[in-house]
């Protein structure tokens, strides 16, 4: 029997970040994390393991930090959760906690597809040895098909594109790859690159079948199209993985995560929940979404590790900005708040300001990429609601500032006036920065 004051279920992100705050917040408790895998993976450097990293093993988690700030960590896995004598039974022994953090995050989502379960169809599941597998059966395989074109999909199909010899198709059932994240004209720019990298894409498309005697060999469409495949990878999403929490009784939100206030506290006294298992609210509206990303996970666990003995007002969850970016072909794609669909969707009165320009000045120097930002703001208000953004490298950091601009409820006012620093080879011209030059746009549409 094992007691601890901080118990940690789980090693993902939010798992590791929950244990490491709390250990900078509470510096004389003993933290204990458990994990049910011998070594963990980066979650985010999957679709990498075939092409830029060389071998999975170069995208393994490190243990380090978790060593380095005195968390005892055990390799087991969670089975049940006694509230009243606060206890967690694990496979082989019990622990006492003081507080609980359940970062038991998620599993990929399945699709009732008739054919799934032949040989050759393969998930992404943030496995090690899972995951070699799958490196090898790539390895080997000649004709790929993609099912799905959010994130992942996307990614993989990037990444595998490299691969001469391998014919790469994604299929999605909606109109765009990664439409749900971006606006047309960035989804649409975003396939565009994976068209001239040899990815074929099948939008609008609905997978009827996964076509073969015992191994796949075709994945049918309900349209009656066949693409030939030896190999087929379902990237749909993920759902959150409560089965432990379910089990144990907590309380679970509309989109079948674990239900957390803005301290990340469950529906039981001294449980909290982060990242992926736990239900994610909207910067915006404050309902819950069904968002999972790293960059979300780490702040939920940030807050809880922060305020799991002692409520430290300030940090409560907002609710995510859902930021993200990602690399395809040359180009980097950013998003963080609203997009304009969203935004008419959720029914916000807004205005959109727009602005492209060179990423270097003068424009003729080498490397010199079109840099292309759109920025979403409350007409009433003028507050910063949203931004896209594609271009090159620098995009990457510019749509995190972009995000600070909307926690910090900025206005098309305050980026009218925006302090910027340029250089020619690093950043556009102060004469047309893009922030400034989508936020005055929209300022004039204001005032017509
Ligand atoms: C291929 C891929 C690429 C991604 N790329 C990005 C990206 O570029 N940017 C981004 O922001 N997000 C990205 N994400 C999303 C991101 O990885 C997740 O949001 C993140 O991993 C969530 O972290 P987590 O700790 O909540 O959950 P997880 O990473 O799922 O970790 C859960 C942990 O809990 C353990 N566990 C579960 N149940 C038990 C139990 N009963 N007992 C003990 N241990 C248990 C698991 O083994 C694991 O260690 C990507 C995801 C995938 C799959």
């Amino acid at each position: 029997m094992i007691k601890t004051d901080v118990l940690i279920i789980g090693g993902g992100p939010a798992g590791v970040i929950s244990a490491i705050t709390a250990r900078k917040n509470y510096p004389s408790t003993k933290i204990t994390l458990v994990r049910n895998k011998k070594v963990g993976v980066i979650p985010c450097g999957i679709p990498y393991i075939f092409y830029r990293l060389k071998s999975v093993d170069q995208d393994i988690l490190p243990d380090e930090p978790l060593k380095k700030n005195e968390i005892n960590l055990i390799i087991d896995e969670a089975k049940e959760i006694d509230f009243s004598s606060k206890k967690v039974v694990l496979k082989e022994e019990e622990i006492f906690y003081d507080k609980l953090i359940l970062a038991t995050g998620s599993k990929p989502s399945l699709l009732p597809i008739p054919g799934i379960e032949k040989e050759g169809v393969w998930l992404i599941k943030k496995d090690l040895d899972y995951l070699k597998k799958l490196k090898e059966a790539v390895m080997s395989s000649k004709d790929i098909v993609i099912i799905g074109g959010g994130f992942i999909g996307v990614e993989i199909a990037e990444d595998l594109s490299f691969f001469q010899n391998l014919n790469i198709a994604i299929v999605e059932r909606s109109s765009h790859c990664l439409g749900g994240s971006f606006d047309e004209e960035f989804a649409k720019e975003i396939e565009k690159k994976l068209f001239s990298k040899g990815v074929k894409i099948f939008t609008n498309a609905t997978v009827k079948e996964i076509k073969g005697e015992k191994k796949v060999e075709a994945v049918v469409l309900e349209d009656g199209k066949e693409i030939k495949a030896d190999l087929v990878i379902v990237s749909v999403g993920a759902r959150p993985d409560v089965d432990l929490a379910k089990k144990a009784g907590i309380r679970i939100g509309d989109y079948g995560g674990i239900w957390v206030d803005e301290y990340m506290r469950t529906s039981v006294p001294d449980v909290f929940a982060v990242g992926d298992c736990a239900e994610t609210r909207d910067f915006f509206t404050g309902r819950h979404i069904p968002i999972m990303l790293a960059s979300t996970a780490t702040h939920e666990a940030r807050i809880a590790g922060t305020n799991v003995y002692e409520m430290k007002i300030l940090k409560k969850n907002k609710g995510t900005l859902a930021s993200f970016c990602t690399f395809v072909g040359d180009r980097i794609f950013g998003v963080t708040g609203l997009t304009e669909k969203r935004a008419l969707e959720g029914k916000f009165d807004f205005v959109v300001g727009e602005s492209t320009c060179p990423d270097h000045h003068p424009a003729s120097l080498p490397d010199t990429q079109k840099l292309k930002l759109k920025l979403i703001f409350s007409k009433a208000s003028g507050r910063l609601l949203g931004a896209q953004l594609m271009g090159s490298q620098r995009c990457a950091e510019m749509v995190n500032l972009l995000g600070v601009l909307i926690q910090e409820e900025m206005t098309i006012y305050d980026l009218d006036f925006l302090q910027i620093s340029t250089h020619p080879l690093i950043t556009p011209a102060p004469t047309i920065y893009p922030v400034i030059v989508a936020a005055q746009q929209a300022l004039s549409k204001i005032k017509r």
